[in-house]
């Protein structure tokens, strides 16, 4: 980011403009909107330009700026719609070290003016840094869509009653407060009775936020699917937006802690290498303690909480500190796994059972049904079974596994890195020790790549026979 956004307070401070024509013109529509103390230089003026000055909105000085006339001013700008006399200004701004904007010429300006939507005081400003003006003109027509014309009118009566409303404790119970007003009682009573219903409403909201007990805490025993921001359920993304601690696994991606609160108290579990590395103890103690608090908690699992998500002994902690929790389910890695290499994980006259393993338990690596797994037209999707894959390979080929049987190893299903390897249960281990996976992995048992694979644009294959 080159251009870092700021708001800037111009109320009764000096701002110079060199250039009183048309391209000066639309700097000062929008200067105007301010409380500036505005200053133009321009030895020919436009009528709309004289205009302002006869009203009194601008100074104007009906000549080229000279040395001395940009002292003291916060902003100057160059509109002078002329490279040589832009240049000739821009060089005085510079000499008293003045924030100057030359219009039309990123390269040379220190400051830019973004694209603005104005529901005063609510001002959004967006900004390409001179990348992309329709881009900036479509976004800001999407916002002044969506923002209701009275926002400002809210705000403000809003602004006023903040004091009011700092009788309620800080966090869930004030910001409930607030977002009942802005977007669902507000809204109505200014429609109903103007801004004397608003004050009003003001008035029986906080009765009621005052009068009513504490929320008590909760949690949320959430999958956020296998990586894919897009594979998280609805519930998933509304409750991580509300928040106000998110307890994650650290195989929980990026963009989806991004759909956190920016006040959210995120708390990753479960670093490797270097990091701290957090005990299942420990993080029922954390949630507990936040959700004692009369937090929100969101537990965030990667793929389906209800599988292989130790969740038996978050809920029995939970039970025992009288917390109450739910569970939202989510997409479980195999789904994804299977989904990207076009296969369902069951078929009609090819597998009617469906099994879902470990490769490790609390034991080392898992003991299973070999027998049965090692059938022909079984299948199974293996969850962290890369180191067992040697292992597992021996015990279903000494149970008689055919060892052509189809293996495909899918990496980071659902993200941007997602990696498909195709092989068979023979070549299985070897190809392990081969290619060293970073990612998460499952191991989908009894299951190629389906044929006709350019039906499916988005797999990225890689044959290992
Ligand atoms: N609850 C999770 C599983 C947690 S156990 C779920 O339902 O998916 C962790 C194992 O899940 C990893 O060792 C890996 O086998 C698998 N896994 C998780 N995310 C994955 C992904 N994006 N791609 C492939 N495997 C994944």
């Amino acid at each position: 980011m080159r251009h870092f956004p700021v708001f800037v307070d111009l109320s009764n401070k000096r701002v110079v403009v060199s250039g009183a024509g048309e391209c000066a013109v639309a700097k000062l529509r929008l200067l105007l909107r301010t409380e500036a103390d505005i200053h133009v230089f321009g030895a020919d003026p436009v009528d709309v330009v004289r205009d302002w000055a006869d009203a009194g909105k601008i100074t104007l000085t009906s000549r080229a700026l000279q040395n001395d006339n940009i002292t003291e001013s916060v902003l100057f700008y160059a509109a002078n719609d002329d490279a040589a006399e832009d240049a000739r200004v821009a060089a005085i701004g510079r000499g008293v070290s003045q924030l100057t904007n030359i219009v039309d010429n990123l390269d040379d300006s220190q400051f830019i003016t973004p694209a603005i939507v104005d529901r005063d005081p609510v001002t959004v400003a967006i900004g390409t840094e001179g990348a992309a003006p329709v881009l900036a003109r479509k976004i800001k027509q999407q916002v002044e869509e969506s923002l209701p014309a009275n926002l400002g009118i809210l705000a403000r009566i809003g602004q006023a009653f903040r004091p009011a409303a700092d009788a309620l404790p800080m966090g869930r119970k004030r910001r409930d407060f607030w977002s009942r007003f802005y977007f669902n009682a507000g809204p109505r009573a200014l429609d109903r009775g103007g801004k004397i219903a608003v004050q009003e409403t003001l008035n029986h909201l906080l009765d009621d936020a005052l009068n009513t007990r504490a929320a008590s805490g909760r949690v949320h025993l959430m999958g956020a699917g296998p990586g894919d921001p897009e594979l998280l359920t609805l519930k998933a993304r509304n409750l991580l937006h509300e928040a106000d601690v998110v307890i994650h696994d650290q195989l929980v991606s990026a963009p989806i802690l991004e759909l956190a609160r920016r006040e959210a108290i995120v708390v990753e579990t479960g670093k490797r290498g270097f990091g701290k590395s957090w005990k299942q103890d420990d993080i029922n103690a954390l949630m507990i303690k936040h959700a004692a608090q009369g937090h929100h908690v969101v537990r965030l699992k990667s793929g389906d909480p209800v599988i292989f998500g130790r969740l038996d002994e978050e809920m029995d902690a939970l039970s025992n500190a009288g917390i109450p929790f739910d569970i939202i389910p989510g997409i479980t890695s195999a789904s994804a796994a299977a989904a990207s290499i076009g296969q369902s994980l069951t078929k009609r006259g090819r597998n009617s059972t469906f099994r879902i393993l470990t490769g490790h338990d609390v034991d080392g690596f898992a003991d299973h049904d070999w027998r049965a797994l090692a059938k022909s037209g079984s299948t199974a999707a293996i969850y962290m079974g890369k180191r067992a894959s040697r292992f597992l390979a021996g015990r279903l080929l000494m149970h008689g596994a055919d060892s052509a049987i189809p293996i495909t190893i899918v990496e980071n299903a659902s993200r941007a890195d997602q990696h498909i390897l195709s092989t068979s249960l023979g070549a299985l281990p070897d190809l392990m020790d081969q290619v060293a996976l970073d990612g998460p992995a499952i191991i989908l048992l009894g299951l190629a790549p389906r044929a006709a694979l350019d039906a499916i644009d988005t797999l990225e294959e890689q044959e290992f026979a």
